[in-house]
């Protein structure tokens, strides 16, 4: 899984880095945690090629380079959204169907109520993702053929699984009612920079879940995050984080910064 994520989604390649998801890649590093409950999930760093140096971001956003701006903030925005496609939460909530999970218990199985389901609808974090027309016109939305009609009805679809999907994983209350995740987030309602430090403030309009790249969360079908990292010291924290799992317990601290100067050559 990993490994089809580095190559279709990252781009990056046998025969050498592609455009991907989210650019050309220039180096990625990541890890695969083991949790508590021995579910695995991956840690995952990816470099752009082309991308510039993160002062001269910051300096270009302070020198108020309203294009530079604009072109970084279309960037960041179609790289992750921080709100979900079709709605509010609660219109989501009301949208998608849940289906109470049953002990099986032989005989005694209590019978779930699964009237409000619609026929044929599936878990989609228990299905695989649906593939879009391979044809299609150039500008699907004015064309009435075949292939353009299927291209948006698939669409749609993808933007309600993703929510549905966003829903079901992306969610932080325990079985105590608390908020595990830092939650609610503050509500941005549009990306904007402050000129006297360059911080970009980047849109995030629903505040109870987390940022996430929607074709991720379409085809891992999982809880995910996304982030984009604009600062130095945000690489470096994230670097240190991910770097710390393949580094617990049994590594020496010569082999930790061993580990940490060959991701800052990459
Ligand atoms: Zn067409
Ligand atoms: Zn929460």
């Amino acid at each position: 899984l990993v490994q089809i994520f580095i190559k279709h989604i990252c781009g990056w390649t046998e025969e050498g880095p592609k455009k991907g998801l989210f650019g050309k890649p220039a180096a990625y590093y990541g890890t695969v945690e083991e949790q508590g409950r021995k579910t695995l999930h991956l840690h995952f760093l990816l470099w752009i090629s082309g991308q510039l140096p993160l002062n001269t971001i910051r300096e270009r956003l302070m020198s108020e380079d309203s294009e530079f701006q604009k072109e970084l903030t279309e960037y960041i925005e179609s790289c992750f959204m921080g709100e979900f496609m079709t709605g509010s939460k609660e219109e989501v909530s009301a949208r998608v169907p849940f289906i109470p999970e049953f002990e099986d218990r032989g005989i005694h199985t209590i019978l779930v109520d699964d009237s409000n389901v619609p026929e044929g609808y599936q878990d989609p974090t228990l299905t695989m993702p649906e593939a879009p027309p391979s044809e299609f016109c150039e500008e699907p939305e004015m064309c009435r053929c075949q292939n353009c009609l299927d291209l948006l009805s698939w669409w749609e679809r993808f933007k309600m699984t993703v929510d549905d999907i966003l829903i079901r994983s992306n969610g932080c209350i325990n079985k105590q009612g608390v908020c595990t995740a830092r939650f609610p987030r503050e509500i941005i309602m549009n990306t904007s920079v402050d000129p006297k430090t360059g911080h970009m403030s980047i849109k995030k309009r629903e505040a109870t879940i987390n940022d996430v790249c929607p074709t991720v969360s379409l085809t891992n079908r999982c809880n995910t995050d996304t982030q984009c990292l604009l600062s130095g010291t945000s690489v470096k924290a994230i670097v240190g984080y991910v770097t710390d799992y393949i580094t617990k317990g049994w590594l020496k601290t010569h082999q930790v910064f061993s580990a940490a100067y060959d991701t800052f050559n990459k």
